[in-house]
């Protein structure tokens, strides 16, 4: 007997990758810039077009997404990273484009989930993925179980909030850690310190460099970060937590966040370990959860 082929996405405000897995085992995988800006259909569209040719022997398809999802549908998502996606309803939309059974995880819950049954944290009982990149998410396995709560919210780290008098949020709160710690937050504070577009990438080389504002800027993300961690690790305690994304797998980054660990009570730092499934832990993960 061999093992079913499911499809998965990962549907992020940056890029949206597709692929054919088998036991946790990548067989294909694709990738496209997100079409954000021309809104939701484009989107859905753009996923579509990366599953076309796979259909046929698949069983499943699990999607990832950005934003809270309940139910197959779209609760709450960042207008600023994915406009027009609150409201969808991405089970039914995916389900009748390709007439496969489909699931819906939000993004970093199928990353936790991926890492947990196939990654990192396989063996372990609870593991946090935190994921790093254009916004900050976290998914939660506690005692084997991928919590996702009432309405999807459980785990959405990036929408805590680190600081009372901060920027509003698209989520609508103020102060989130998103606001101060993801790579949208650093490109805005980058702006309004060196007045030029800066991506996060240019603003760690030039930290790197020694430049002290670029220091500040990259300081106040991470100790906002490491606040945060230190309330996950308060509130779930897991075994590990897996550090994923963009910036939160950037050497530069790990090495300043590492050290500001330090400056936690012993009890409050997690143990930070590194996705074992790299770019794939999402995709992983919503084909597990997808696996009938
Ligand atoms: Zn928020």
């Amino acid at each position: 007997v061999t093992d079913p082929i499911v499809l998965a996405l990962d549907i992020g405000g940056t890029k949206i990758a597709a692929a054919r897995v088998s036991s946790g085992r990548v067989l294909d995988r694709r990738e496209v810039p997100t079409p954000a800006r021309e809104g939701p259909q484009a989107v859905v569209q753009a996923a579509l077009d990366l599953l076309a040719d796979w259909c046929t022997d698949a069983v499943a398809l699990g999607v990832a997404s950005g934003g809270v999802i309940h139910d197959g549908r779209v609760v709450l998502s960042n207008p600023k990273i994915l406009p027009g996606w609150t409201g969808l309803d991405l089970g039914g939309i995916f389900r009748s484009a390709t007439g496969l059974p489909v699931r819906v995880l939000n993004d970093a819950q199928a990353a936790a989930w991926g890492e947990y049954r196939y990654g990192a944290a396989r063996g372990l009982r609870s593991v946090a993925f935190v994921t790093v990149s254009t916004g900050v998410g976290a998914g939660l396995v506690i005692d084997g179980r991928l919590v996702t709560g009432r309405t999807g919210l459980a785990g959405h780290l990036g929408h805590t909030q680190v600081d009372p008098h901060g920027e509003v949020c698209g989520c609508g709160r103020v102060g989130c850690v998103e606001t101060v710690a993801s790579g949208t937050a650093l490109v805005r504070m980058a702006q309004a310190v060196f007045g030029a577009a800066l991506d996060p990438r240019a603003l760690f080389e030039r930290a790197a460099t020694g430049d002290v504002r670029g220091i500040r800027i990259v300081e106040a993300a991470v100790q906002a970060l490491v606040q945060a961690l230190g309330n996950l690790q308060a509130l779930v305690d897991p075994e590990l937590m897996i550090l994923g994304g963009g910036i939160g797998q950037n050497p530069f980054y790990r090495a300043c966040l590492l050290r500001a660990l330090r400056t936690l009570p012993e009890p409050f730092r997690p143990h930070l370990g590194e996705p074992l499934l790299g770019a794939d832990a999402g995709l992983v993960g919503a084909a597990a959860w997808a696996t009938p």
